[in-house]
């Protein structure tokens, strides 16, 4: 049976979603991308960087590999040293020339727009593919990054700092409409305001509706 969230906490969720609206009418996926592999590809390379250096060496990586057979068939080293600048390149290399080998071999080339076929390749968690069903298949997701994590815990709307029962936790006080814009918003709000070694609380719009922010001035 479907738990319900407790009215006060659901409540204040509406409101920083209405807030938050407010303050990025236009928020969305920063990653740039043409194609829904392009963005599969962009967002493995986003974990542990930022998307501004991520969009920065797509810009030729996506020149040189303009496929998925291109990725299948690179040679490892040489596409390591492509994304080395985004880090963890190994494994992020190998990751992408795994996936691309299995888009081909059961996915007839393409970028599935379901949850369990997207977990099936190699280097996708509920993270990636979350970004890759709302963004370019209209499909409801909570996105949670690091900046989804410190908001939401800051805010008060989850207690966890495990990825997967945030993601619950959210789904759970959020219309489905909401889900992916709302996680693009706390990004673009960890981002300008609430950052993770000083939040500047101090000019923060949603500050009235902050569990971390009524602690710190009690
Ligand atoms: S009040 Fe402070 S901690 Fe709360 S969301 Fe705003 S910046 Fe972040």
């Amino acid at each position: 049976m479907r738990e319900e969230p407790d009215l006060r906490k659901s409540e204040r969720a509406r409101i920083i979603l209405n807030e938050l609206k407010k303050l990025y009418p236009d928020a969305g996926c920063t990653l740039d991308f043409t194609s829904p592999l392009e963005l599969l590809i962009a967002t493995q390379l986003a974990a542990q960087c930022t998307d501004a250096r991520v969009n920065i060496v797509t810009k030729d990586l996506f020149k040189k590999y303009p496929n998925v057979e291109a990725y299948a068939a690179a040679d490892l080293q040489e596409l390591e040293k492509d994304i080395r600048s985004t880090g963890f390149f190994r494994n992020k290399a190998k990751n992408i020339k795994e996936c691309c080998t299995r888009l081909l071999t059961h996915y007839n080339g393409k970028v599935p727009g379901n949850m369990e076929d997207l977990l099936s390749l190699p280097g996708v968690g509920r993270k990636t593919a979350n970004v890759v069903l709302s963004t370019v298949f209209s499909k409801p997701g909570v996105i949670v990054d690091t900046h989804c994590t410190r908001l939401s815990n800051r805010l008060g709307l989850t207690k966890s700092t495990n990825p997967d029962i945030i993601e619950k936790d959210l789904m759970k006080l959020l219309p489905q409409s909401e889900w992916a814009n709302f996680s693009h918003r706390l990004v673009y709000h960890g981002r300008a305001v609430c950052q993770a070694r000083k939040p500047k609380c101090d000019i923060c719009g949603i500050r009235s509706y902050c569990t971390y922010y009524k602690k710190a001035i009690k």
